[in-house]
């Protein structure tokens, strides 16, 4: 282990590599630095800091999508309009300006979203008016996606691979549910900034924030390709690729239009967008959207959090738990819900249970325990399925409302944390705290 290290340390040859993002409301800083001396444990590969690029928002936003001048997003490719980046009041404005009715606007948007048609070209666009169809054909473009595999798991759940515009690939996850549901999970950027550390999508670091056509089009094709092979599919997770909240502008529009009566007509308690604790945008994102939240908790201590989750080192846990309590006041019957992934040793002790109800304690709230599903690269083990369960019932006797998520498609990297693929170039791995090294290196 020591070898390893002082190897691996040995490959950084800037002085101080600052991890930054840009929010669309603020800018901010993930506090942790790596420097030539401190003992941080990073990745085999050998890197140099100033190579790290993709790890840098601000540095490589490259938005496959521009506006219109109107507020309207255009494709690059084609310089047409895209349709499915639009709200139906934005579409019917859009549909007004040139010189169409409102009913023209009104079956377009029917046409796409609703009615089991799904529409991805003019063909499909039955019974709207010839001239509309040809100004549509000249002005607008139905795809943001283009499907380029499916792969399917042993246990049904089917991940899509998509390419974008600019030549990048996004992965969304269909699981199909015997309880008659199916969730469909959505990205919501290219890769991730958070580098949290049990997840495979976080080594990629962040190449760009997808648009709301892009996203809105994942939960479009979930449907036309597989509503008649597993059924209705009526639950959305923004638990793919990316820190949605990051993104936040383009997954509020993409959560509304999703949820809209007259198109995809998702309900709003369906439609669940996780975050790994932006707090500020979690606020705003309470405030603006009726869709419901989930947070990444996976921690009962700053210091385990802080580890295995940098974000907590700008959102500690109090700030963002005494946020929920507060925010969550305010709405009515809405629980938030908190993801904890089980990793063997880090933060299963009878004493996580025991920190987790007290931390939990006056938010309405439901727990998902959810298996770890490790990647390559990763050195944190599962918890094992009777520890899940002891630990499960401790927190159902300390009046938690918890349910255990058993992982779904990991043999075809689908599951959980499994997404994306990460490059030569990764986001480092950070120092073990001394007292888990032995559950790390045990393992390694
Ligand atoms: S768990 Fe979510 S927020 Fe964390 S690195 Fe992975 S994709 Fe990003």
């Amino acid at each position: 282990m020591r070898n390893w290290m002082s190897m691996a340390m040995g490959t950084v040859s800037n002085s101080t590599l600052f991890l930054s993002f840009a929010s669309p409301i603020h800018k901010t800083i993930i506090p942790f630095s790596l420097t030539k001396t401190s003992p941080y444990l990073i990745s085999r590969r050998t890197f140099s800091v100033s190579s790290l690029p993709s790890l840098s928002a601000d540095s490589n936003f490259n938005f496959s999508h521009s506006g219109d001048g109107n507020g309207v997003a255009v494709s690059t490719r084609s310089s047409k309009v895209l349709l499915k980046g639009m709200t139906y009041p934005e579409l019917e404005k859009w549909v007004q300006s040139h010189g169409y009715r409102p009913g023209q606007a009104m079956m377009l948007w029917k046409r796409m979203y609703g009615n089991d048609i799904w529409a991805h070209q003019i063909d499909e666009l039955e019974g709207l008016n010839k001239d509309f169809k040809k100004m549509l054909s000249e002005k607008a473009d139905f795809k943001a996606l283009a499907v380029k595999d499916i792969h399917t798991a042993s246990d049904g759940t089917r991940k899509i691979l998509f390419t974008l515009d600019d030549g990048m690939v996004i992965e969304t996850v269909i699981i199909p549910c015997d309880r008659g549901r199916t969730t469909v999970c959505v990205s919501s950027q290219v890769g991730c900034a958070m580098n949290c550390q049990f997840c495979y999508t976080g080594r990629m670091g962040l190449k760009r924030h997808l648009t709301a056509a892009e996203i809105v089009e994942q939960t479009v094709f979930a449907r036309r390709l597989f509503t008649s092979e597993v059924g209705s599919i009526t639950n959305v997770v923004f638990m793919g690729m990316g820190e949605p909240l990051q993104n936040i502008d383009n997954v509020i529009k993409a959560a509304d239009i999703m949820v809209d009566e007259q198109g995809l007509h998702f309900s709003p308690r369906k439609v669940t967008v996780s975050t790994s604790g932006l707090v500020p945008q979690l606020k705003r994102f309470l405030h603006e959207s009726n869709c419901a939240l989930a947070v990444s908790l996976n921690a009962t201590t700053d210091e385990v959090r802080n580890w295995i989750m940098p974000i907590n080192r700008k959102y500690k846990l109090d700030l963002l738990l005494e946020t929920l309590r507060e925010e969550l006041c305010l709405k009515h019957n809405y629980k938030v819900l908190f993801e904890y992934v089980m990793l063997e040793g880090i933060n299963d002790s009878n004493e996580d249970a025991e920190r987790l109800i007290k931390l939990v304690k006056g938010i309405p709230c439901k727990i998902n325990l959810i298996t770890f599903n490790p990647h390559s690269g990763s050195f944190f083990r599962p918890t094992k399925e009777e520890r899940i369960i002891e630990f499960r019932n401790l927190l159902a006797e300390g009046g938690c409302r918890v349910f255990l998520r058993p992982s779904r498609g990991d043999d075809q990297m689908a599951a959980c944390g499994q997404l994306g693929k990460p490059g030569t170039i990764q986001a480092p791995l950070l120092r073990v705290p001394e007292q888990f090294q032995m559950a790390v290196g045990s393992s390694m």
